[in-house]
C-alpha cells in the first residue's frame, strides 16, 4: 500500500497558514487543502438560507439539504462548490468568516465535514490547514505546526491580503474581526483552537513571509524523507 504523508498546519485567522501551506504544497509537490473554506461554504449556505448561525438546530437541519464540494482547478487553486454552484470568491467576503467561525462551534457541523477532510489524505500527500487538524481530523500527521502571530500583526496581513484581492475593508475591523474569531474558536466546546500534541510551535511575528516559508519546509523535509 503507498504511504502517504500529511502535514497538518493550524493556528488562528491571519497567522499565514493559507500562504504558507500553499507555498510548501507547491514546492513539495503535495495537495494543500484549505479547511477554512470548507467552514466558509458552509457559512456562505447559512447566510443564503436566512438562518442565524446561532440557531443549532435548524443549521443541523440544513447540512442534510446541502452538497458541499471542492476541486482543483488547472492553475492548482481549491475551489469550492456549494449545491454545485462555484463559491470560490464569494466565500472570502469579511462577513462570511464571522459565519463560518460561528457555525464551526456546532459539532454537527463538524462531524458533517470531518469525513470529506480526512478522505483527502487517504490518496495524497497533503498539506492541510485549520483549526483542528492535528488535534481531531489528522492526528496522526507526520508533521504538525502550530502557527501564530500577535493579532495585530495577523490583522495587518488579512487587511492587505483582503486590498490586495480587490475587497474594501477597515483595519479596525478586521482587528475586530480576529479578536472575535480567536475567543470564538479558542473557547468553543468542540474541537477548540489549541497546539496538537507533538505540534511544533512557529510564532511568526516580525518574521518575513520567506523566512517563515523556510522554516516550516526545514521542519517538514526534516520530519519526512522527501
Ligand atoms: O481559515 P479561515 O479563516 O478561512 O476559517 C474560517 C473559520 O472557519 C475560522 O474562523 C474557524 O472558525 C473555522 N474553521 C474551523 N476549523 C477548521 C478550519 C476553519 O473551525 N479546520
Amino acid at each position: 500500500m503507498t504511504k502517504y504523508y500529511s502535514v497538518a498546519i493550524d493556528g488562528p485567522s491571519g497567522a499565514g497558514k493559507s500562504t504558507l501551506a500553499k507555498m510548501c504544497a507547491e514546492k513539495l509537490g503535495f495537495l494543500y487543502v484549505d479547511t477554512g473554506a470548507i467552514y466558509r461554504s458552509v457559512g456562505l449556505a447559512v447566510k443564503n438560507a436566512g438562518l442565524a448561525s446561532s440557531d443549532d438546530a435548524a443549521v443541523a437541519k440544513l447540512l442534510k439539504s446541502i452538497k458541499i464540494s471542492m476541486n482543483y482547478d488547472t492553475d492548482g487553486l481549491q475551489r469550492m462548490f456549494l449545491n454545485g454552484l462555484d463559491v470560490t470568491d464569494e466565500i472570502r467576503r469579511p462577513e462570511i468568516s464571522i459565519y463560518a467561525s460561528d457555525v464551526s462551534a456546532i459539532p454537527e457541523v463538524r462531524s458533517f465535514l470531518l469525513e470529506m477532510q480526512r478522505n483527502l489524505a487517504l490518496e495524497n500527500n497533503i498539506i492541510m490547514d485549520g483549526r483542528d487538524i492535528g488535534t481531531v481530523v489528522l492526528p496522526y500527521a507526520d508533521v504538525k505546526i502550530f502557527l501564530t502571530a500577535d493579532a495585530t500583526e495577523r490583522a495587518r496581513r488579512r487587511y492587505d491580503e483582503l486590498l490586495l484581492r480587490g475587497i474594501s475593508a477597515n483595519y479596525d475591523e478586521v482587528l475586530k474581526d480576529i479578536e472575535y474569531r480567536d475567543r470564538n474558536d479558542s473557547g468553543r466546546a468542540v474541537a477548540p483552537l489549541r497546539p496538537a500534541e507533538g505540534a511544533i510551535i512557529l510564532d511568526t511575528t516580525g518574521n518575513s513571509l520567506f523566512e517563515s516559508f523556510d522554516i516550516i519546509c526545514k521542519i517538514i523535509r526534516e520530519n519526512i524523507p522527501i
